[in-house]
């Protein structure tokens, strides 16, 4: 794994300052935050921009999560160290390459073309191979590929996709989504049971872009 001597304080600070401090403690999730490292998704920026305590602009009107936003996210899937993981909102790729180290396989969708391919470009320069790059409209999910034991949506709906809920392993699968208004969303973590009951956990207020498409907002 490609490991920039330059940005590794820069992500010990932001791992001590933004996910520990608040209390990130999922052990294989901060080893993940330490070992990708986020300037090779952001071009061009200062090492102090790449690393601040927020979300980043990548081109298209999209953004980067800020980096306690990807740490929760992926604290919340659980996944269990074989699984096979599904992002929707591939965007950069930081997600993606942070979720790679978590799971045996990821599936990132991305709407965008010029996105999806720059994310490719930046998975194989770090050697992340587990990454399966898919250019669709992801408010539908990935129905060749499910069932999935994780689903993280990067981008804010207005409901709960149907679709991301029938393609979560029962049982023991979960998809955290932010639901909402264009505006403010709550961050949810769902479950299915085998027999389809569905729970839902509120965890707190956040910012998304929109999710557009079928399940999603109109495009
Ligand atoms: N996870 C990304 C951040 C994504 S921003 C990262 O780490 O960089 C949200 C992304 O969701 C944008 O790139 C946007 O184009 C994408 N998006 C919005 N609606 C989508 C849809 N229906 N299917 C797939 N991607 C979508």
């Amino acid at each position: 794994m490609l490991d920039p001597a330059e940005s590794r304080p820069w992500r010990q600070q932001m791992i001590e300052r933004q996910l520990l401090a608040r209390g990130v403690s999922n052990r294989a999730v901060l080893q993940a935050m330490q070992e990708i490292p986020r300037e090779l998704f952001a071009v061009n920026l200062p090492l102090e921009l790449v690393y601040r305590d927020g979300p980043l602009p990548i081109g298209q009107g999209q953004t980067i999560s800020q980096p306690f936003m990807v740490a929760v996210m992926a604290a919340l899937l659980a996944l269990p160290a074989e699984g096979k993981v599904l992002e929707i909102g591939a965007g950069s790729g930081y997600g993606a390459a942070v979720l790679s180290r978590l799971a045996r396989q990821v599936v990132a969708v991305e709407r965008l073309p010029e996105l999806l391919l720059q994310a490719e470009k930046r998975w194989q320069q770090l050697g992340l191979h587990t990454i399966h790059p898919v250019l669709a409209d992801g408010s539908i999910g990935c129905p060749e590929q499910a069932p999935f034991d994780g689903i993280v949506v990067t981008a804010a709906a207005p409901a709960i996709p149907p679709s991301l809920l029938q393609q979560l392993r029962p049982d023991s699968g979960r998809l955290v989504v932010p639901v909402g208004g264009r505006a403010e969303q709550i961050l949810q973590v769902v479950s299915r049971d085998a027999a389809g009951r569905i729970t839902v956990s509120d965890q707190f207020a956040c910012r998304f872009v929109p999710l557009l498409g079928r399940e999603g907002w109109p495009c």
